[in-house]
């Protein structure tokens, strides 16, 4: 039988009855052997999470403040005392509160601070259910840069855990090279999670949240969209790109270059199968069709014109290059023989840009720019879709019959993937009408 790797993450661990319904999770299959885990999550709309508590004692630790300091420590020590309490794990997390509050006082970083809550609640957790505690420490590594170290972590966690038959390792940070504590950025014990199923080459990663997986559009926008039940790790994350995040965009790497598939589940309902995240090339993801659409409002269009520039890389590469001098990002770029459209997710880098390029030498200064804001852009995801000269063909007629104008796009840049522009005020008509044509 195939090992398992379960990720619970910060709502299915905010307090012990969820902490209890991970316990009967693992416990139903005995080969869910590896688990990671988050710090406690919010255990209502109007809780505050383990990590953010711990930022901002940071915060007011460096700045001075003893008193304020002293007052969310507190409320951090009265989170894991009482999991303690609650759930009779024989640990000593009041000597580890302890260490905690002294490093603190004494100048440890905010990433120190921030990883403590993975810690903490890794220990307990383990204790909790008999599993031992591996320490992230020391096992996902960074340069002194600053780089994740991909092979030099996998070498180390597979050595570390082919010792234990069964433990619970904290997500969210690693170290650097003189170990002390570094974090991913937000979320990202999805990452640690994809690390450790990689490392003992684990049959699945399921990944455990507090949804079923992926709708196919957006719930807040489209009625009771249907779920996803399978999709590709390709087309996750250009869905991921354009807004549908369940998952940290960098937790899908790992899992890829292994070949392990990725299921999303949900901790409150155990029995729903979720989404499978599987290779591009898996015959349950090869069927073509749309799996989900997923849009942006916001962004910018900066269009810019030069007489005899040449259409391709001869106007788009000076463009980028002086994009690239000011630090700005373009999401998506259109060129013709002698204009180029880019597309930003921030408004201000178009505008920025549209000045720089006017200011620039003869050779590549702009003749004519213009920036358009307000734009949504669209993703139609799924194989084929991309590469379907239908697909096209009906996304303008759904717009068409909802009255709603196309803004300027309507391209694919993969064989995946279908981009379709509207105002920003037409969005939700607009998402609407595209799920009611493609699902
Ligand atoms: N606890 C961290 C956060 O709040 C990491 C995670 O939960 O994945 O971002």
């Amino acid at each position: 039988m195939g090992v398992i790797t379960a990720k619970f993450g910060g709502s299915s661990v905010a307090d012990a009855a969820q902490i209890r319904k991970t316990k009967d999770i693992v416990m139903s299959r005995s080969n869910r052997r590896y688990v990671v885990v988050s710090g406690p999550g919010k255990r209502s709309s109007e809780d505050e999470k383990v990590t953010d508590l711990l930022y901002r004692y940071q915060g007011l630790a460096a700045a001075g403040d003893e008193n304020g300091a002293a007052a969310v420590f507190s409320v951090i020590e009265e989170r894991f005392i009482g999991l303690k309490r609650e759930l009779a794990a024989s640990v000593d997390i009041e000597s580890a509160l302890a260490k905690v509050a002294a490093d603190l006082t004494a100048g440890a970083s905010a990433d120190y601070a921030a990883s403590r809550g993975e810690f903490l609640n890794a220990q307990l957790i383990a204790a909790f259910y008999g599993y031992d505690f591996v320490d992230a420490a020391g096992l996902v590594l960074f340069d002194e840069d600053g780089n994740f170290l991909a092979e030099k972590t996998n070498a180390a966690l597979s050595e570390e855990l082919a010792k234990h038959e069964r433990a619970v390792v904290p997500g969210f940070y690693g170290t650097w090279p003189d170990g002390s504590p570094k974090t991913f950025s937000r979320g990202g014990s999805d990452v640690t999670g994809a690390l450790v199923a990689r490392a003992v080459q684990a049959d699945v990663y399921e990944n455990w949240t507090d949804v079923s997986g992926f709708l196919m559009t957006d719930p807040r926008v489209v009625k009771n969209p249907h779920p996803i039940p399978v999709i590709s790790y390709r087309e996750q994350r250009e869905l991921s790109s354009m807004g549908a995040s369940v998952l940290h965009e960098d937790a899908v790497t790992p899992a890829r270059l292994a070949g392990i598939p990725i299921n999303i589940r949900n901790t409150n309902a155990p029995d729903e199968a979720g989404t499978m995240i599987v290779s591009d090339d898996a015959p349950e993801a090869v069927s073509p069709g749309v799996r989900g659409i997923s849009g942006k409002k916001g962004y910018a269009a900066l269009r810019v014109y030069r007489n005899a520039a040449g259409g391709g890389a001869r106007i788009l590469a000076p463009i980028f290059a002086v994009a690239s001098q000011r630090g700005i990002q373009p999401d998506f770029a259109l060129s013709a023989v002698d204009a180029a459209t880019l597309y930003f997710a921030d408004g201000a880098d178009a505008s920025a840009l549209a000045s720089a390029l006017e200011k620039e030498s003869s050779e590549t200064r702009a003749e004519e720019t213009t920036v358009a804001g307000g734009i949504t852009l669209i993703a139609v995801v799924g194989n084929g879709v991309g590469a379907d000269p239908g697909a096209a063909a009906k996304a303008t007629a759904a717009l068409a019959e909802g009255g709603i104008k196309s803004y300027g796009a309507c391209f694919s840049v993969s064989e995946t993937n279908l981009l379709v522009g509207v105002a920003d005020r037409d969005y939700e008509a607009a998402l609407n009408a595209l799920y009611a044509k493609f699902s």
